[in-house]
């Protein structure tokens, strides 16, 4: 039986483990948090996922809150403020619909769904001289550690990053009380240009369905003003009084907003990241890194969970595939070029809505509004970014569509 050592018991990690226990490996996966832990702790993420990656999660037999939690339908973009008016305002709904499942939940689910069906899960914190012990012992050690210290192991594709900085300062928020649309649960993006943006979508957590808020802030810009808050009703309160001040248009809808718990937030920056997917130990020996590690994307467009499953489906069929052969560094090559192959569009979507549209992005987004068939292109790219890959970033391109879109209508 094959041996397989995962280091990161997350998205990408315990996924993968899962679905490597169901084709008859050996699998152990190593967390420096229990399940208990992670319940208990801090949010980590607002996780939307949609149907590609939500498909991987159920051909496991991993989608254990399908019936309860509640559905992302659609995306609702507006954008605009005072001074400048409105620009966007557009609704679609998706082909199928997404959903967020509080990481809390899942993951110590997830944890024991692995040991149930044969894992070995150990818990500890991984270092490089564990790593390096790891390697002696399986046949192939992958690293699914996400933001953790590890993956400086990984060295930063230069060639592949967008920024070499955070370009938004990310405030989350859990909460109950929010009133609900009143046509279809959606991914509610607001932009607002030079300031940042606020997006939100139901999701489930401890207390049962919640609404979970991101307000990116423009580092340095006038919602950058997080540093001073100190404890979850502070948190809340400056959540509340951003959305009035800077998206006012949305504002009735949060004036009855509560934490679901006070772990209910988190106030952080990403650092869009792509790195390098083979990590070479001092000895000389080979790891695999995997999810966040490889391309890290600020939250805005709700991209990482997604990767992390694409990506862990991609590495199980991979390793299947594979048989008895080794894990060879001709293989590893191959299998970070598929991945990439696929993220790159994440990445490349995420950065563009990070930074101002150029004018052919503008007209397209203008158009979404009176043509009901490109708003729902533009809603089903959060599920597949790659959809965007042929026309998006090409004015050209765009024009063509656009044109195609007014003869069709
Ligand atoms: C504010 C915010 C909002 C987000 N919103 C979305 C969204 O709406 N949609 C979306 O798709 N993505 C979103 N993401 C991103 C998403 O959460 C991540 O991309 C995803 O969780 C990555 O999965 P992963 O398995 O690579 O890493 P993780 O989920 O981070 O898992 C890594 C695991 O490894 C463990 N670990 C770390 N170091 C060690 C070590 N040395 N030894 C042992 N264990 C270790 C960690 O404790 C963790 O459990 C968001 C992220 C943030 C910060």
């Amino acid at each position: 039986m094959r041996k397989i050592t995962i280091v990161g018991a997350g998205q990408a990690g315990l996924q993968l483990g899962i679905g490597l226990l169901d084709k008859g490996y050996s699998v152990t996966a190593i967390s420096n948090r229990t399940g208990e832990e992670i319940a208990r702790g801090k949010v980590l993420s607002s996780q939307s996922m949609y149907d590609m990656a939500l498909g991987h999660e159920r051909e496991l037999g991993l989608a254990f809150w399908d019936k309860d939690c509640p559905p992302i339908q659609g995306i609702h973009v507006k954008a605009g403020n005072a001074q400048i008016g409105t620009l966007l305002d557009f609704r679609a709904r998706m082909s199928a619909n997404g959903q967020s499942v509080d990481q809390r939940l899942k993951m110590p689910k997830w944890m024991d769904e692995f040991q149930r069906r044969g894992g070995n899960l150990v818990i500890g914190e991984v270092d490089m001289d564990e790593l390096e012990r790891l390697t002696e012992s399986a046949d192939l050690v992958l690293v699914a550690t996400g933001k953790g210290e590890l993956g400086k192991l990984f060295e930063r594709d230069a060639l592949r990053c967008t920024f070499d900085r955070p370009q938004r300062s990310i405030a989350l928020t859990y909460v109950h009380g929010m009133v609900p649309r009143d046509d279809f649960n959606a991914l509610n993006i607001n932009l607002n240009p030079g300031v940042g943006e606020l997006v939100h979508f139901p999701g489930l957590t401890h207390s049962g369905p919640c609404d979970i808020i991101n307000i990116e802030c423009v580092i340095g810009g006038p919602m950058d003003r997080w540093d001073a808050v100190k404890t979850p009703a502070e948190h809340l309160a400056m959540t509340k009084a951003l959305i009035a001040e800077f998206f006012p248009g949305e504002a009735a809808r949060f004036e009855n907003i509560r934490l679901t718990d006070d772990n209910g937030i988190l106030y952080g920056r990403v650092a869009p990241t792509v790195r390098h997917a083979i990590g070479v130990l001092p000895s000389g020996r080979k790891v695999l890194g995997m999810g966040d590690i490889l391309v890290l994307n600020d939250p805005m467009t709700g991209q990482g969970s997604n990767n992390a499953a694409k990506g862990a489906s991609m590495y199980l069929d991979a390793i299947v595939a594979r048989g008895s052969a080794a894990f060879d560094d001709a293989w590893m090559d191959a299998l970070a070029a598929q991945y990439w192959d696929y993220a790159q569009w994440s990445a490349r979507f995420t950065n563009a809505m990070l930074l101002p549209p150029p004018p052919h992005v503008m007209q397209f987004l203008g158009s979404c509004a009176g043509n009901a068939s490109l708003a729902a292109t533009f809603a089903d790219a959060f599920n597949d970014p790659k959809s965007l890959s042929t026309w998006f970033y090409d004015p050209e391109a765009t024009l063509r569509l656009l044109d195609n879109a007014a003869v069709a209508a």
